[in-house]
C-alpha cells in the first residue's frame, strides 16, 4: 500500500491510496481540475481513480464532489448523514455508496472501518484503511489510520491508532497563535478551539504520545492552519514527543511523496 497526500490544509484535502487492487482518494476538497492536476503530478489520472472516501461535508474535504459528476465510474463513500448534507449543494444526486458509521467494509483489496470523530459536521468520521492477509509472516497486513477534523480524541481512538503501521492526525493550530489571530472573530475561535472543532499541535502531540504504537513507521501531521500555524511550530509542541518514530509535518496546502507501507 502506497500513501501520497496531494494536499492538505483548511483550503483543501485529499489524499491518494494504492493498493495492488485498487486506488482511492480519502476526501476530495479540491476542485476536479485541481485533483486532475495534483493526480497528474502523481503519475495518476482521475481516470483511474475506483472510489472516494469522504470523511465529512465540509468543503475544504468535499468541494470535489459536484465535478465527479463527470466521472460516474468513481465510487463515492460516505455515510448518509454526509452523503445527505453533501448532496444539499450539489446539481446532481450520486449513486452512493453509503456506510455506517462504526463498521468495516471490504473495497477490492482494503477493509476499510470508519469511527466517528467528534467536529461540527453531521456524522464525521476517521477512517482506517488496512490491507493483505491477516497472517502471513511475508506479506504482513498494512494498515493506515486517517484522522482529521476532530475537537477531541475520544477515549477509543488511541486503540484505533496503536495498530497501525502509519497513522494521520491533524495539527491544526498553534493556540498562541489562534488567540492572536486578528482576522478571525471570538466566536470562531470558540469553534475551532472547542470539542466539536479541531486539534492543536499540542492536543495532537498528547494524543500521540499516550498511545505511542509500537508498529508505527510514521505519523504524518496534516490539516495545519494557514494563519494560526506553522511546519515549526508543530515542530516546537512535538520536540518533547517521544514517539519512535518518523514525523512528517506536511505544511499548510502542501502534499507529500509517496510514501511505501510494504
Ligand atoms: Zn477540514
Ligand atoms: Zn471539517
Amino acid at each position: 500500500m502506497r500513501l501520497r497526500i496531494l494536499g492538505s490544509g483548511s483550503s483543501g484535502n485529499s489524499a491518494l491510496l494504492v493498493t495492488p487492487g485498487a486506488r482511492v482518494l480519502v476526501d476530495a476538497g479540491f476542485s476536479v481540475l485541481r485533483l486532475g492536476k495534483l493526480l497528474a503530478e502523481a503519475g495518476e489520472s482521475l481516470q483511474r481513480i475506483d472510489a472516494v472516501f469522504l470523511t465529512h461535508e465540509h468543503g475544504d474535504h468535499a468541494s470535489g464532489v459536484e465535478g465527479l459528476r463527470r466521472h460516474p465510474h468513481i465510487r463515492l463513500f460516505a455515510n448518509r448523514a454526509t452523503a445527505r448534507a453533501i448532496e444539499d449543494g450539489l446539481s446532481y444526486r450520486p449513486a452512493w455508496q453509503t456506510f455506517e458509521t462504526g463498521t468495516r467494509i471490504r473495497f477490492r483489496d482494503l477493509d476499510v472501518e470508519s469511527f466517528a470523530v467528534p467536529h461540527d459536521a453531521q456524522d464525521p468520521v476517521g477512517f482506517r484503511f488496512s490491507t493483505g492477509p491477516e497472517q502471513d509472516f511475508f506479506e504482513p497486513r498494512r494498515s493506515l489510520a486517517w484522522v482529521t477534523d476532530l475537537g477531541h480524541a475520544p477515549p477509543d481512538l488511541g486503540d484505533r491508532l496503536r495498530a497501525c503501521d502509519v497513522v494521520v492526525v491533524e495539527a491544526n493550530h498553534c493556540p498562541r497563535l489562534l488567540q492572536a489571530d486578528a482576522r478571525r472573530s471570538w466566536s470562531t475561535k470558540q469553534r475551532i478551539s472547542g470539542r466539536h472543532g479541531h486539534l492543536s499541535n499540542e492536543a495532537a502531540r498528547d494524543l500521540l504520545a499516550g498511545v505511542t504504537g509500537p508498529r508505527w513507521r510514521r505519523i504524518y501531521l496534516v490539516h495545519l492552519s494557514r494563519d494560526c500555524n506553522s511546519p515549526a511550530a508543530v515542530a516546537a509542541a512535538f520536540a518533547p514527543a517521544r514517539l519512535g518514530c518518523e514525523l512528517a509535518i506536511v505544511g499548510h496546502g502542501e502534499g507529500t511523496e509517496y510514501y511505501d507501507l510494504s
